[in-house]
């Protein structure tokens, strides 16, 4: 990639311009250093702007009709005039290289449509380069005007949470179960989930989605009480992505919920909560990198390891040495 002048790029973000949209998120993936700085300064002339788009994070394991549901939802968001923004976070391409989601022939419709704009998931090393990556890349496109940012991930592992925790709704996407138990969903995903969408209510199926939905609705009623939020949320509905039907109710329902937030001040304390959460986890990061790009910790972290692994040195003791070392003391 050329070098790129951040004053520019940002003017062409401003204006809308997708092509500098997508460059610039090429930009904020980068591990090149020299491209690290270029993206910093991207993010620096941006975020004075202020503008905020509705981040919806939607979360679901592999079959449940996710791309499906993107592309109808999508497709009636821009069909209201609406500019829609799809990214995603993979934790499996952090694991494997490979992908679950995101490669280039899902929503192919949406692909083609002027309204909205599709990004794979980053393919990095490990979940947290992939989180940092979408945050950025979510900033991006809330500064490129975008009305909703819809962050996609797999229902697996700590990649919801991820997800969450930079979204201002989380949706949560299940499918109609046979049986009356809760489909090993985890307690935790519906402690974090705003709203439960029992997609493929349609059909064979529509009976099943029913009472799937209101299995959960009892659950949520158990596990949520509604102490501080909005009355009826959160909340379980049926939809089908497929037939397009009760998309128009989720939507709405998401924009009252998200309404209601604004008006009683917990989304901007929602906001601060994830800026704050997402510098803690920069100093982390960066603090983990130095074990291994600092030379003189990373060879006695190695040396240390082989002294722990021969018992000749105790685990602690070993840590406290690499931690004052990091620390810059003399160990
Ligand atoms: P993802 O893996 O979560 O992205 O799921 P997909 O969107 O690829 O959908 C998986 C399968 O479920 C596909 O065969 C879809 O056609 C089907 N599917 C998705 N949404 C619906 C729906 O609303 N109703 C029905 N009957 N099938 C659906």
């Amino acid at each position: 990639m050329a070098k790129t002048d951040p004053g520019d790029l940002s003017r062409r973000i401003l204006a809308g311009e997708r092509r500098a949209l997508a460059r610039a998120i090429t930009l904020v993936e980068s591990r090149r250093d020299d491209h690290r700085a270029e993206a910093a300064e991207l993010l620096d002339l941006l975020k004075p702007v202020g503008r905020t788009a509705l981040r919806i994070g939607l979360s679901g394991t592999p079959g449940v009709g996710k791309s499906t549901f993107i592309e109808s939802f999508g497709a009636m968001l821009t069909g209201q005039g609406l500019r829609v923004a799809v990214l995603a976070v993979d934790p499996s391409s952090a694991r494997s290289g490979g992908s679950i989601l995101g490669d280039k022939t899902r929503m192919e419709r949406l692909s083609r449509d002027p309204g909205a704009f599709i990004r794979p998931s980053p393919s990095q090393t490990h979940l947290g380069g992939v989180a940092r990556r979408t945050r950025e890349a979510v900033a991006l496109c809330e500064a490129a005007g975008f009305d909703a940012v819809l962050i996609e991930t797999v229902g697996v592992g700590q990649s919801e949470t991820v997800v969450a925790e930079m979204s201002d709704l989380f949706i949560l996407l299940i499918a109609p179960a046979g049986g009356d138990e809760l489909q090993g969903v985890k307690r935790g995903i519906m402690e974090i989930a705003d709203m439960i969408l029992v997609n493929k209510a349609d059909g064979d199926l529509k009976a099943a989605a029913a009472r799937t939905c209101a299995d959960y609705s009892q659950a949520l009623r158990l596990l949520r009480p509604r102490v501080q939020d909005l009355k009826g949320f959160p909340r379980a509905m049926t939809v089908s992505a497929l037939a397009e039907d009760g998309l128009a109710e989720a939507w709405a329902g998401m924009q009252a919920l998200a309404d209601w937030r604004r008006d009683n001040g917990h989304w901007q304390a929602r906001r601060a909560a994830q800026a704050r959460h997402w510098f803690e986890e920069e100093v982390r990061q960066g603090l983990l990198a130095r074990l291994h790009t600092q030379e003189p910790v990373r060879a006695r972290m190695a040396a240390l390891g082989e002294a722990v692994a021969e018992g000749a040195q105790s685990p602690v003791q070993a840590a406290t040495e690499v931690l004052k070392l990091l620390a810059g003391g003399t160990g």
